[in-house]
């Protein structure tokens, strides 16, 4: 195929640029300056000073008009997280690009509807018969009317009518998050199968053939925190198109994972491992389970050279936590699945993306020595406890099996968090794949115990700081409360 990663990315800029829009780098993936968000979770997010009209005019950004680029996102927390469909699925990503183009209040519906059709189907040359679109069915509850300007759009560029799809607040009513910018968007679905079926009763049903590849938002509110939507002050453009979703399109593969953007890492981690090569499998097809740690390592490596390069650190907290979370995940993928050393896994993975993705994101090779030191004492840190972790896993998983429960009790998972750092999502797949369940309840039970345990321990401390030598002394060995850690904040 002539749509090489690197094509596709440059005949977007130069379609927009074409229409005066100005080609503007990635943001940050860490949004340093928005405190309400974990991580960049779309094009729009440097832009909404912007759309809230409160940019400040000294601003480099506050005199464009039209801006196009593609956006580092990370949905692995807050209100998108995709990270539990990561490995199982073949279009959701925890780390992706989003190729956008903006109106700052320019131009509206009208353009961004035929130019998107255009660039689809004459530029890319997709077949308008695997195309479908879908407007804003409206929603009585928030007073909002159906979008039928967008759908009379959508006909006006010659979809048929049966191609043409309404949708629900959920699919077509676009959030930043809890309060921000928002509106109602008209999406663009493709259909990987074609042979002139008719898949629209497919659109938006979690169907791996039948795959959201680009979303038009027509911001024009402010989701305000007592839930309650104003208007902006003018109406923007923001479009969001999935670029490895785009890329799958256009080289005809079936998964995201089977184009030219992941065979790199995939080539990388089989010389790295030794394992047999990726075969694109997937659930039950997928017998021996390494096609799907073949993804999530290589999903994971690009989260986590992104993030780290963008300044965010493992820790146990907010950001650094997911940071954490995925390379703990991803290193016992690497154990398990190809029976890898931890303790230097995924920087042996890294020059592969750094050499494929450095040009258009020169931030990962600049910071490449810190993201490998970083990932190493990291990995390093874990491989200590993965060992003893997984034993301790087993133990439990055993009793569960032997009392007939098959569930893991609250407090189990907790120790395994607390005691062995295996954060509760990587508790959750071992599970899985056991058969076994966890119940968020009790888990919440004995985290809250932990923090009351944690609350009186740190209550003591302020009592025996009141106490003389002596009576310190005298205390000192009948002292043997354990300190938990503290929850980690989302
Ligand atoms: P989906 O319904 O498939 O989860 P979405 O509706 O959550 O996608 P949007 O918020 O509309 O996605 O984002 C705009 C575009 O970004 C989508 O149309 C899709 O092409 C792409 N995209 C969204 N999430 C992911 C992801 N986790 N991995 C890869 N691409 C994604
Ligand atoms: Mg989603
Ligand atoms: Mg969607
Ligand atoms: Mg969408």
């Amino acid at each position: 195929s002539k749509w090489t990663g690197v094509a596709v990315r440059k005949t977007f800029f130069e379609f927009f640029e074409q229409r005066g829009h100005t080609i503007v780098p990635s943001s940050s993936v860490v949004p340093h300056n928005d405190p309400t968000l974990l991580f960049t979770n779309a094009g729009m997010n440097q832009f909404k000073p912007i759309f809230l009209g409160t940019i400040a005019s000294t601003d480099d950004i506050s005199k464009l008009k039209r801006a196009v680029d593609t956006q580092k996102c990370i949905r692995a927390g807050g209100k998108h997280n995709d990270l539990d469909d990561v490995g199982k699925d073949s279009y959701h990503h925890t780390f992706f690009e989003m190729l956008g183009n903006w109106s700052f209040g320019d131009y509206f519906k009208k353009e961004a509807i035929e130019w998107s059709w255009e660039l689809l189907t004459k530029v890319y040359g997709l077949d308008p018969g695997r195309l479908y679109v879908t407007y804003f069915e409206g929603d009585s509850k928030m007073g909002l009317e159906p979008d039928l300007e967008a759908k009379e759009l959508w006909a006006s560029v010659g979809v048929p009518e049966d191609h043409i799809l309404p949708g629900n607040m959920k699919d077509n009513f676009w959030e930043m998050g809890d309060q921000g910018p928002c509106g109602p968007c008209s999406e663009v679905h493709y259909d990987k199968v074609g042979g002139g079926r008719n898949a629209a009763h497919l659109v938006n049903q979690d169907d791996p053939l039948v795959v959201e590849v680009w979303n038009n938002v027509f911001m024009q509110y402010d989701r305000q925190k007592d839930k309650s939507l104003k208007s902006l002050p003018a109406k923007h453009i923001d479009t969001g198109m999935g670029f490895e979703r785009l890329v799958s399109a256009l080289q005809d593969k079936s998964s995201n994972y089977a184009t030219d953007i992941f065979t790199p890492l995939f080539d990388k981690i089989q010389e790295v491992t030794g394992a047999r090569p990726y075969t694109d499998k997937y659930g039950k097809d997928d017998t021996d389970g390494i096609d799907t740690a073949y993804r999530v390592i290589a999903d994971h490596i690009r989260l986590l050279t992104f993030s780290i390069s963008d300044g965010a650190v493992p820790n146990n907290e907010g950001r650094g936590y997911v940071v954490r979370r995925v390379l703990r995940r991803g290193s016992r993928y690497a154990r398990k699945y190809f029976n890898a050393e931890i303790g230097s896994f995924f920087s042996k993975i890294l020059p592969a993306l750094v050499e494929q993705m450095g040009e258009q994101f020169p931030e990962i090779v600049k910071k490449q020595q810190d993201v490998r030191e970083i990932l190493d004492e990291e990995e390093e840190a874990f491989a200590r406890t993965l060992d003893r972790g997984e034993r301790q896993f087993e133990k439990y998983a055993a009793q569960a099996v032997s009392n007939g429960s098959k569930k893991l009790s609250g407090a189990d998972v907790w120790r395994l968090y607390d005691t062995f750092g295996f954060p509760e999502d990587l508790t959750k797949l071992m599970a899985e794949e056991r058969g076994l369940t966890m119940d968020e309840g009790e888990i919440a039970v004995a985290r809250e115990k932990a923090r009351e345990a944690s609350k009186a321990v740190k209550e003591s401390v302020q009592t025996f700081a009141k106490l003389n030598v002596h009576q310190l002394a005298e205390l000192k060995d009948k002292l043997q409360v354990p300190v938990p850690n503290d929850e980690p904040k989302f």
